[in-house]
């Protein structure tokens, strides 16, 4: 089973359909209502502006303590596991035999309210977004639910994914897990078309196309300046959340 980042797709993505979807015998029917999988970070609020640096402070203090390696070191290989695995967590378990709860607790233990940037309105717009939507999130549950309810949005997303979920026969498989992404198009019993993927990672979106999602590329939280020329390949590029439900007929096609 493919679980860790490998980079391109293989075997080419699928398209990116039209408002229609067309049939084996030729017909065509109206596409099913979308159910829309949301990342958090970055997507939802902006975890750039301080949220991230609590988060990476304190795996970085995480590291130093149960590895006993100077604060540099740590750093290092805080960000050597989020690059190689997608989530520094599953580095430490793999190499270090860390608990991941331990570490999820310890690592997002703040007043996450407190370092929230978001734009408002969000519950708005999501009463207007038609269709089902889903939190599908690399970050740990409580931390998720707390943002959720400080942005308003914890009673319009019901279906709420975090990396202790994102489990396959015991083994961690976070985005961009294509088989993890899989699951969730069995698990939510999405029909075929109907999934939507919204996010600010590019690694994560071509996954998700891979496998069936349209896609929707959030860049405005992006603090890396050739995010904003990437991810044309994606089903639409917007700026902030707020432009979908306008933008959502041009995903359509
Ligand atoms: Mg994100």
């Amino acid at each position: 089973m493919p679980g860790r980042r490998t980079g391109r797709p293989q075997g080419g993505p699928p398209t990116e359909p039209a408002g229609a979807l067309a049939q084996p015998g030729g017909s065509r029917t109206r596409r099913p209502p979308p159910v829309w999988f949301f990342d958090l970070d970055n997507t939802l609020h902006d975890a750039s502006h301080a949220i991230f640096r609590a988060i990476n402070g304190r795996m970085t203090d995480y590291v130093e303590r149960h590895l006993r390696v100077d604060r540099e070191q740590a750093n290092q290989l805080r960000l050597t596991y989020w690059r190689r695995y997608g989530a520094t967590m599953l580095g430490l378990m793999r190499h270090h035999a860390v608990d991941p709860h331990h570490f999820l607790r310890e690592t997002h233990d703040f007043d996450v309210a407190g370092l929230l940037r978001a734009e408002r309105g969000l519950a708005r717009l999501f009463a207007r977004l038609p269709g089902r939507k889903v939190l599908l999130t690399n970050a740990p549950g409580a931390y998720a639910d707390d943002i959720l309810r400080a942005l308003g949005l914890h009673r319009r997303v019901l279906a709420r994914y975090a990396i202790e979920q994102m489990r396959l026969h015991r083994i961690f498989r976070p985005k961009p897990s294509r088989s993890m992404l899989r699951h969730m198009l069995a698990r939510e019993r999405v029909p075929r078309g109907a999934a939507i993927l919204v996010e600010d990672s590019t690694a994560n979106l071509r996954s998700a196309r891979a496998v069936g999602f349209r896609t929707v590329l959030v860049f405005g939280h992006s603090r890396a300046p050739s995010r904003l020329n990437s991810g044309r390949q994606f089903g639409l590029r917007v700026r902030s959340v707020r432009e979908l439900p306008r933008a959502h007929a041009r995903l359509r096609g």
